[in-house]
């Protein structure tokens, strides 16, 4: 049977595209704020040796994923070989190198948040235009 009617969509992949817009620009803005350096061994870092590493992983926390507060830049072998193979060591250096920013952290880590499609945008023009 021929369709006669037809969903009305909102523009196709608009979020699983703006969920990795705010990744770059968040991880971006990161970087730009910690000098492009590694944040553990003091190294410049550039292209793809420079990443954005989350202290709370953004899968415990759709708050805190595109928080700044949550996003350090790290070479590739201190986030590869030392943050996630020894993250026991790495989360007590964090709270001892920052400690406000672990409390805050740790406040916020288990709030809920379900971003609208709004805010995601708002917050990609926030982070773009820093
Ligand atoms: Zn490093």
């Amino acid at each position: 049977m021929k369709k006669t009617t037809r969903r009305r969509r909102k523009p196709k992949n608009e979020r699983p595209r703006l969920r990795k817009e705010l990744d770059v620009a968040s991880k971006r803005a990161a970087k730009d704020r910690d000098g492009w350096r590694c944040q553990h061994c003091g190294i410049a870092v550039a292209g793809h040796g420079a990443h954005g590493s989350h202290v709370i992983p953004c899968g415990q926390s759709a708050l805190l994923r595109w928080d700044l507060l949550n996003l350090l830049c790290l070479c590739f072998k201190c986030h590869r070989y030392w943050w996630h193979l020894n993250p026991l060591e790495a989360t007590a250096w964090f709270e001892r190198t920052y400690p406000e920013r672990y409390a805050y952290l740790m406040q916020r880590k288990s709030e809920v948040k379900q971003w609208t499609t709004d805010e995601m945008r708002e917050l990609l023009r926030t982070l773009e235009a820093q």
